[in-house]
């Protein structure tokens, strides 16, 4: 092995990870950065988004204003506006029209410049043959055109004719009849990837590679470098697409890789078995239970319970609607442990959420959660919430009672993270909204117990299979699937501000008749202050001010946003939750588990603002009880624009899976799995999770098998897919909001 490995035990990895600079110099390493580009490999990975051939025209219909575009397309006419020379003034430049064109649309070409540059151009650009355009399309007087785009000129047979500084990518045209289109900035044209990729292809030549040869040829894949210069420098599309598919499946192997090794790590681990001890807490709360649970419940917990009693940790995701009950299942969970002698925490992603199932929990408990007093049940527990809004008095006394064990039921945000926080006998971990939390949290609270905690993490989002399997491939996943009887349904209604400005009104007087009925309203804004912009939209405290001055001045109106104290948080969350307050104004902090089974309407403001997901968590908000609930979209999107469709499918169905599949269609994974928000890398550059669910799911059993040869992890390869996974997740993907 090579010396230098900065800790990689492969010369591939090595390479790969080796820092770009490395290999194209600090300038230009630094402009790939707009681009999350940071290594060679991830550079490497950034393939062509297509490929042109030297003889195919671009279809001009295709364009798009503001994109940056390489076009292939024949000059036609050319107009030529000579300087003027002006007494006494500058003379203003001479300009060049060329309007391009695929034999049906067109696209002007625009160059400005002296009388000698013009000269240039002309000579270039001939009518009747084929050029490469490059620039941004832009557009004048209606019509899209380009400003001064670069370009190279073509023979018929797609050779290139003219010289000029893009020498690499004429020379791969001439070379090939094939060139690679970038994802490119205005600043790193495409052409100048072609190029630094080449140094980087260049720096990884004949690697070996990492996958043992057993895996390549189970997979039928390329070799690594045989496929890296098979996407950047392809002799035709089918070697193209073979090399983008060993790239695809390294990502895939990778993350399952991971996976499985979690797992099999996981099945040596100890946990103390918590089976079900009869006539305990369980038996009194399942007696007292006002209603039954639905069979997908019953089954649910079923499993849980039998997790529970074996002596390896349980790592469980329960998946389930808003509303389809999963706290129940989750509150069964923890007092068969109490039972057995532990203790569970709860841990919610907000200091609402926290006191609000503790207000659920100890509501559900009633005296059995009422600590083990004089007249109280023998089989009673007690239940604390230990939230940052504490006095120090309290916090220090639920702390006191985490650790001595008499609280059996430990409910907190992240803060029960926190080093101080000692438990006697921690056996039960439920994490509720899972994608709140990363992967790393999960482990820090593992460790306080001397054996491994069960854990059960609770998700209201729908979560497809493949996804599952890329992001949870570490847990077993069970899903509630039906919503409990009597559950009211909830009808969603677009509202096109813009089109029919006297639906808002209408919004607000149906606001008054549903509060003048009982009930309470939801009205959701995506920001806190919209002053200083007006085009970012109204704010929650405008709107909120705007309607209690104006269409709800007789009505209770809140205001709920994540800068205000906690205190006062609590106070507003608690007087709607008590109906002291007839309508909430609030930003999305109410998206999550927020359980106000009076609230029957919901007024998204701006809703196009939001991704599909999250309209469809925040309409889970509203028809929790026994009332039918509506919600109503308010947008200003125009009926053609992108945002519209999402606001039409949200409207269209209340199926969420079925809205997670769009949701994730519509965008990179690299934003499901939270890489575009947090600014940080995805490992997941190539692999889609829907559109390749069948290579995960092979990648998944290769997996299997991988780890049963090794188990010690000891192929190289294998060792450092795994710490390259867990570098660039860095344990937290699934921070996606
Ligand atoms: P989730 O946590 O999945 O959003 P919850 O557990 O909070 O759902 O349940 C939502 C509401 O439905 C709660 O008020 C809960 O008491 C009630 N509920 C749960 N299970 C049932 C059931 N089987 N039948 C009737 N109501 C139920
Ligand atoms: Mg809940």
């Amino acid at each position: 092995m090579g010396t230098n490995l900065d800790g990689w035990h492969t010369q591939a990895y090595a390479r790969l990870y080796a820092p770009l600079s490395s290999v194209l110099g600090e300038r230009t390493a630094k402009e790939f950065t707009a681009l999350r580009i940071q290594t060679v490999g991830d550079l490497l990975r950034h393939i062509p988004r297509r490929y042109l051939s030297g003889t195919e025209l671009t279809d001009l219909a295709t364009l798009v204003e503001g994109d940056h575009v390489a076009v292939m397309a024949k000059v036609g006419n050319i107009e030529r506006h000579s300087a003027r020379p002006s007494a006494g003034r500058k003379p203003a430049p001479g300009r060049l029209e060329v309007t391009l064109t695929d034999g049906k649309g067109r696209l002007t070409a625009t160059f400005f410049g002296r009388d000698h540059l013009l000269d240039w151009w002309s000579r270039q650009l001939q009518a009747g043959v084929a050029g490469l355009f490059v620039g941004k399309v832009g557009s004048f007087r209606n019509q899209l055109q380009m400003s001064h785009p670069e370009f190279v000129m073509l023979d018929a047979s797609g050779r290139v004719v003219a010289t000029g500084e893009e020498k690499a990518l004429m020379a791969e045209l001439a070379r090939t009849g094939l060139v690679g289109m970038y994802p490119a900035t205005a600043k790193l044209h495409t052409w100048k990837v072609a190029e630094c990729a080449r140094l980087a292809l260049a720096s990884v030549e004949g690697v070996e590679d990492p996958w043992p040869s057993w895996v390549r040829e189970r997979a039928g894949v390329l070799g690594l470098s045989q496929a890296l210069a098979a996407v950047h420098q392809p002799a035709d599309l089918a070697e193209a697409e073979r090399g983008a598919e060993r790239l695809r499946f390294d990502e895939a192997l990778s993350t399952q890789l991971t996976m499985a090794y979690r797992r099999a790590d996981a099945a040596t681990r100890k946990a103390i078995p918590r089976p079900r001890v009869a006539e305990g807490l369980l038996d009194a709360f399942d007696a007292r239970l006002p209603f039954t649970l639905t069979a997908g419940q019953q089954q649910v917990s079923a499993d849980i319970l039998d997790d529970l009693a074996k002596d390896r940790p349980m790592q469980r995701l329960l998946q389930g609607e808003v509303g389809s009950g999963k706290t129940v299942v989750a509150l069964r969970a923890m007092l068969a442990v109490v039972d057995s002698g532990g203790q569970a925490a709860l841990l919610a992603p907000t200091e609402v959420l926290a006191a609000q199932h503790y207000q659920t929990i100890t509501r559900l408990l009633g005296e059995l959660g009422g600590g083990r007093m004089l007249g109280t049940p023998d089989v009673a527990t007690e239940v604390v919430l230990l939230s940052g809004s504490l006095s120090t008095a309290a916090k220090k006394s639920a702390m006191l009672r985490a650790a001595s064990g008499e609280a059996g039921i430990v409910i907190g945000t992240h803060a029960l993270l926190a080093d101080r926080v000692q438990f006697a006998e921690l056996g039960l971990i439920v994490i509720d909204e899972q994608h709140r939390f990363g992967v790393e949290q999960r482990a820090q609270l593992a460790e306080k117990a001397s054996s491994r905690p069960h854990v059960l993490v609770l998700t209201a989002t729908p979560i497809p299979r493949s996804v599952a399997m890329t992001i949870f491939g570490d847990l077993d996943v069970s899903t509630l699937a039906e919503l409990p009887s009597g559950r009211a349904q909830v009808s969603t209604v677009v509202v096109d501000a813009a089109l029919r400005p006297a639906w808002v009104d209408r919004a607000w007087e149906r606001v008054r008749e549903e509060a003048a009925t009982g009930r309470q309203v939801f009205i959701v804004c995506p920001r806190i202050g919209g002053q200083g912009d007006p085009a970012a939209g109204l704010g929650v405290v405008e709107l909120a001010e705007q309607l209690r001055s104006g269409p709800l001045a007789d009505l209770r109106v809140g205001v709920l946003h994540g800068q205000l104290p906690s205190d006062t948080k609590d106070q507003v969350m608690s007087d709607f939750a008590g109906h002291r307050l007839d309508v909430l104004v609030a930003t999305t902090v109410i998206e999550v588990g927020v359980d106000v089974p009076n609230a029957t309407m919901m007024v998204v403001w701006d809703a196009d603002r939001f991704g599909i997901s999250q309209l469809h968590q925040l309409r889970g908000r509203i028809g929790r009880g026994e009332h039918p609930g509506v919600c109503l979209l308010v947008t200003q999107a125009g009926a053609a624009e992108p945002s519209r469709a999402r606001l039409d499918a949200v409207a269209a169905t209340t199926d969420g899976f079925e809205l997670a599949e769009l949701d994730l269609e519509q965008r990179r994974e690299g934003d499901v799995l939270g890489a575009d928000q947090a600014g940080t890398r995805s490992s997941l550059r190539l692999l889609r999770v829907l559109e390749h669910a069948d290579l995960i799911g092979q990648a998944r059993e290769l997996a299997i098998e991988c780890v049963a040869a090794d188990p010690q992890r000891l192929v190289p390869g294998f060792a450092d897919a795994v710490r390259a996974t867990e570098l660039l997740s860095g344990g937290d993907w699934l921070e996606h909001n």
